[in-house]
């Protein structure tokens, strides 16, 4: 199977890190919902591993990954 990414967020490097205060990447994170892990591309941080999780995708968005599922 591919690797099917079900969210992709790219910073385009406009997010930062807080923390850190460096630009945040793209990057492979595991999105948890219902007992299972889909993989998404989110703005992770380099330096110390944050993950940005955007509202969007911590709320409405996984009822279309919920939706992804269904329609295979
Ligand atoms: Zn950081």
């Amino acid at each position: 199977m591919a690797d099917k990414n079900y969210y992709t967020i790219d910073p385009l490097g406009k997010l930062r890190c807080m923390k850190c205060n460096v630009p945040l990447v793209k990057g492979k994170a595991r999105f948890m919902y219902l007992d299972n892990g889909f993989p998404v591309e989110l703005p992770v941080c380099p330096s110390c591993g944050f993950v940005y999780v955007p509202e969007e995708l911590a709320l409405g968005k996984v009822l279309a990954v919920e939706k992804a599922l269904e329609d295979k």
